[in-house]
């Protein structure tokens, strides 16, 4: 059969794991594009303690980065917005993440086939 139902056991193994991967994906939230990034900056005003006591920068300042049509766009963003965007990047990494074991186990599954 094309959907390889006629092979052996190791192929049922792999289409077990690539199940089980399926799964991980489906739970993953919003994925995000970009990086969120806190900074703590030095102003522009002279005689501001920031100038001299690296415990009096200002900040922290949350930026989100991404890429748009190859142009870096960033978004000044508040910290409960920051926090909730963070996790939102980080479920775009779990998600990749899944996606390329399901490739990997793909590439199993080719080797099982061309046995
Ligand atoms: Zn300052």
């Amino acid at each position: 059969m094309a959907d390889g139902s006629d092979k052996g056991q190791g192929f049922d193994k792999l289409r077990k794991k690539f199940e089980a991967y399926k799964e991980e994906l489906c739970r993953i939230g919003f994925i995000l594009p970009g990086s969120i990034t806190k900074r703590y900056v030095r102003c522009g005003t002279p005689g501001c303690k920031c100038h001299n006591d690296p415990g009096s920068l200002h900040g922290p300042y949350y930026d989100w980065t991404r890429k748009i049509r190859g142009k870096t766009v960033t978004v000044r963003l508040k910290e409960n917005e920051a926090l909730l965007l963070m996790e939102w990047v980080e479920n775009k990494k779990q998600f990749k993440k899944a996606v390329s074991k399901m490739e990997n186990v793909t590439l199993e599954a080719v080797k099982e086939i061309r046995v």
